[in-house]
């Protein structure tokens, strides 16, 4: 049995999709990248925008290796295809890695094996998973832009073994979306501003791994949410057979929860998050945003005894969170805090909040939260 053979008997065994690329490279993905940096539709976010000849050059990068063995891992489970609430996103909620690690080192463990030097890659800025994936042909690239495989669709995690091994490629699928397109109304943000380009300032999963404060217009949208956003993956049809609505839990992680924990045990309850520079500010900033957006009255005290927190970062959203929430009480919530919070950007935040709590938690864009920065975190 040949080495490649053998290989696919591993991914086989794990239901993962197994293919391989050569390291040339992908200049159409570092012009595009550019582009998207151009035109601002990065986001501010870095990866593989930091460095797009690193990331679209795996040459340089491993000038050791002759191939890079790419595989893809569904990461559903039962009871994943049910609807209800759910605050984290599904590859998010847990450490749903596990499986692709686990495939990956039984590959890299076999050509360790038959002599050949490997590493193991994923999620890392010197190779773009999504490009090898295609150009391995383990999957198609989707218009929500993720990268699509028969059977389980989006729901997928991608990693390499990049390896001195010299094994013959595979050909890129010979598949596309076709006329389908229920990704792009199914985004609650218009962040797929056309079949595969993504305005990453406007998705909610890029939004919530960002630094800094969140604009206004997209605080209402994100719901619940605190972590990662699935609406562009159940929306595609491809994806639907990996949706199995089985043994349904209803545990979604609670932002008051979240808001209610010392750094010290957050950390492990995210720990499988992108958090930047594991500062649980952020996580916090989305929990506030969560709750302010579904927990109604209830959640008034909880909100309010954030207003005045030292990370003016977390008061500002404790009180757009009042605001949302709106009515008498929130009104009232809002106009004392203005008494005694001195700092200007929460100060702003309030005035708005008034506003918003008065017409009933609707924000009308009493003034531009693009505007309210927080220089500590942009200055990075
Ligand atoms: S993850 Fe959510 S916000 Fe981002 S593109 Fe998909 S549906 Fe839109
Ligand atoms: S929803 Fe349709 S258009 Fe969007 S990625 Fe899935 S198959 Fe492609």
């Amino acid at each position: 049995m040949d080495l490649f053979a053998s290989l696919t008997e591993i991914t086989d065994r794990a239901s993962a999709a197994i293919g391989v690329t050569d390291l040339a490279p992908y200049p159409d993905e570092a012009d595009r990248i550019r582009d998207r940096v151009s035109r601002g539709l990065h986001g501010g976010l870095s990866f593989t925008y930091a460095n797009p000849d690193m990331a679209t050059n795996p040459e340089k990068s491993f000038p050791w290796a002759s191939s890079i063995v790419v595989v893809t891992v569904p990461y559903l489970t039962d009871g994943d295809g049910a609807t209800g609430t759910r605050t984290v996103a599904r590859f998010a909620d847990g450490d749903r890695y596990d499986g692709l690690r686990a495939v990956l080192a039984d590959v890299a463990s076999m050509l360790d094996g038959a002599g050949h030097r490997t590493e193991i890659v994923f999620d890392d800025n010197r190779l773009m998973d999504r490009a090898v994936a295609i150009r391995a042909g383990v999957g198609w690239s989707g218009k929500s832009t993720m990268v699509l495989t028969p059977g389980a669709g989006p729901w997928i995690l991608i990693g390499s073994v990049v390896t001195e091994a010299l094994l013959e490629p595979t050909e890129p699928m010979a598949r596309s979306c076709g006329t389908c397109d229920a990704c792009i109304p199914a985004c609650p943000t218009k962040a797929i501003i056309a079949p595969g380009v993504l305005d990453a300032r406007r998705c909610i999963s890029a939004v919530l791994q960002r630094r800094g404060v969140i604009d206004r217009d997209i605080r209402t949208l994100i719901g619940g949410r605190i972590y990662g956003c699935d609406d562009c993956l159940t929306a595609c049809p491809p994806g639907q057979p990996a949706m199995r609505p089985l043994e349904a839990t209803d545990d979604a992680l609670d932002p008051s929860y979240i808001l209610s924990l010392s750094d010290d045990e957050l950390g492990p309850i995210v720990e499988h998050w992108y958090v930047p520079s594991r500062r649980m500010r952020f996580v916090r900033r989305n929990a506030l945003i969560a709750l302010g957006n579904t927990g109604g009255e209830s959640s008034l005290g909880l909100l309010a005894s954030y207003i005045g927190h030292p990370d003016a970062l977390l008061g500002v959203h404790a009180a757009w969170s009042v605001g949302r929430v709106g009515g008498v009480a929130a009104t009232a919530i809002c106009e004392a805090a203005l008494e005694r919070v001195s700092d200007e950007t929460v100060r702003a935040e309030l005035a708005a909040a008034v506003a918003a709590s008065r017409r009933g938690g609707v924000y009308a864009g009493e003034t531009s939260a693009a505007s309210l920065t927080d220089p500590e975190e942009n200055a990075r």
